[in-house]
């Protein structure tokens, strides 16, 4: 079952690799007051896409990171493949809309 948060933002299913934060899965990223953030830190908003999409701008494999034209490891991760993971996670959850049989769920 998917909380209305995780819906919102499907990155809590992942730890915050960002040092001052570590935010475990299912909680919020906090800021340095320890305040829950509104979006998570953007580095694991990649993380969360790297695991679940392969890249349509460097063609970077699922679970592997973004690689420049040099073939080196992108500090970050291309636009697109972030705006990919929300698509495929998107229409993710409009399946699962789909699947409910007639009568609601079992
Ligand atoms: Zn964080
Ligand atoms: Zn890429």
């Amino acid at each position: 079952m998917t909380s209305r948060a995780e819906a919102r933002n499907p990155e809590l299913s992942k730890p915050c690799p960002f040092e001052k934060c570590r935010a475990q899965p299912k909680s919020r990223c906090t800021n340095r007051h320890n305040e829950p953030r509104d979006r998570s830190h953007p580095s694991r908003r990649e993380d969360w896409a790297i695991a679940l999409v392969e890249c349509p701008d460097c063609e970077a494999p699922v679970d592997t990171r973004c690689i420049t034209d040099n073939g080196q490891t992108r500090a970050n991760i291309h636009r697109a493949r972030l705006d990919a993971a929300y698509a495929a996670f998107e229409e993710t959850l409009e399946a699962a809309s789909r699947d409910v049989p007639p009568g609601g769920r079992r």
